[in-house]
């Protein structure tokens, strides 16, 4: 296998690392192993592969290529979901432990800490992310910290060093959800958070045809523990899943660039459209996460929150809903990442926040053409082109 320097550039380890080593006639990338048991008698010494629940050779091309984009000391550990990534993450959490969670994570994983709060007893304390006093505060006795920024759906952004300077400080546990920034966007463990969590569906695989997830850390008892977890609990992934994860890491910088320039431009020209009445992303000056962006992010991320103006004949939901039917490139759809531009209603989800406004939409901003684009967004936003 191979290790590049970690001191190449991320776009040098996204395209080399992981790579079978160079030999004369040998592959250049790794292949698709399909095995559920290997050759194995007596005891087992660690490392070795006995049986793929554990482990399998399947995985440690994309885990040592995604560990090496997030500066992990650990191999990565991937799963069969980002929502079994987050579970293994949670387990970190005993019964009757004290768990902080932004107010706006991502949803389901606000539905697994009401479900350990039910069943395990865990004090779940909602935070409003951003503000870093009442994270602070909230610390107190808490056994683990999942951050996520920019969170899922509003685009607050957290003051990561502050938070996790704080965390560790009171020894709290960190784990940041780095789905929506990437290892592009900021590379957490190097602030000394202990735990990366990663959504793969989305950014790094690239284009919405597989589920997977992964957890990244350079803490060896830690990596124990996670990948211990999911021996255990079997959400494992599937070796083709798998190498197609690799194959999308391939071109992760590239399309994520390509996709945070267009989403800063569509941002900048969305701002001044006539149907709209806020714009979110953290390339905008005004935005309320601009200025941490700036100063802990490598790239500003590719989802943009847009509210409409709402017809008062028909309210802020169905205005917004509207705007999604009117789409004709933009696909109507959940989800984010992919190379092709999604939109959705976020609260169209009975399951999705109170707090989120009802008329948010969710735009993930792909690699077309950005006039093209701009052209589609800009027409579905006035509604006396319908029909045009
Ligand atoms: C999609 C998503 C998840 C869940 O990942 P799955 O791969 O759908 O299980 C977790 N966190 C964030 C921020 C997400 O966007």
């Amino acid at each position: 296998m191979n290790h590049p320097r970690p001191d190449l550039a991320p776009a040098t380890l996204a395209v080399h690392a992981g790579r079978p080593g160079h030999r004369q006639g040998g592959p250049v990338n790794p292949p698709i192993p399909l095995n559920s048991t290997y050759v194995s008698q007596g005891e087992v010494p660690p490392g070795e592969l006995a049986y793929a629940r554990a482990d399998t050779d399947a995985w440690h091309a994309f885990e040592d290529a995604l560990a090496a984009l997030e500066g992990a000391a650990e191999r990565g550990i991937v799963f069969s979901s980002g929502m079994a990534a987050i579970a293994a993450v949670l387990a970190l959490v005993p019964s009757g432990g004290i768990l902080v969670l932004p107010c706006h994570a991502y949803q389901t994983t606000g539905a697994y800490a009401a479900d350990l709060a039910d069943r395990h007893g865990v004090t779940v304390r909602r935070v409003d992310i951003a503000d870093t006093d009442a994270v602070v505060a909230a610390l107190d006795g808490a056994d683990l910290l999942l951050i996520e920024s920019p969170t899922n759906p509003m685009l607050e952004v957290a003051d990561l060093p502050a938070l996790i300077a704080a965390a560790r400080e009171r020894g709290v546990r960190t784990a940041v959800d780095n789905t929506f920034a990437t290892p592009l966007g900021q590379r957490p463990l190097a602030l000394g958070a202990d735990l990366v969590v990663h959504s793969v569906t989305k950014y790094l695989a690239g284009h919405s045809d597989l589920v997977l997830g992964a957890v990244l850390t350079s803490d060896a008892g830690l990596a124990e523990r996670v990948r211990g977890h999911r021996t255990l609990h079997g959400a494992i992934a599937g070796p083709f899943e798998t190498w197609l994860a690799l194959r999308g890491l391939r071109t992760l910088p590239l399309r994520f660039e390509r996709a945070c320039a267009n989403a800063a431009e569509l941002a900048r020209r969305l701002a001044e459209h006539p149907g709209v009445a806020e714009v979110r992303h953290p390339s905008l000056p005004g935005d309320p996460g601009h200025e941490r962006a700036s100063a802990q992010m490598d790239l500003p991320g590719a989802i943009v929150g847009v509210r409409t103006v709402t017809d008062p004949g028909t309210g802020p939901a169905a205005t917004a809903d509207a705007v999604v039917a009117r789409c004709r490139l933009w696909v109507p759809a959940t989800s984010l990442g992919g190379v092709e531009s999604l939109i959705e209603r976020r609260r169209r989800w009975g399951t999705e926040s109170a707090t989120v406004p009802e008329d948010l939409l969710r735009l993930s901003v792909g690699i077309e053409d950005v006039e093209d684009l701009w052209a589609d967004l800009d027409r579905a936003l006035r509604p006396d082109t319908l029909g045009v």
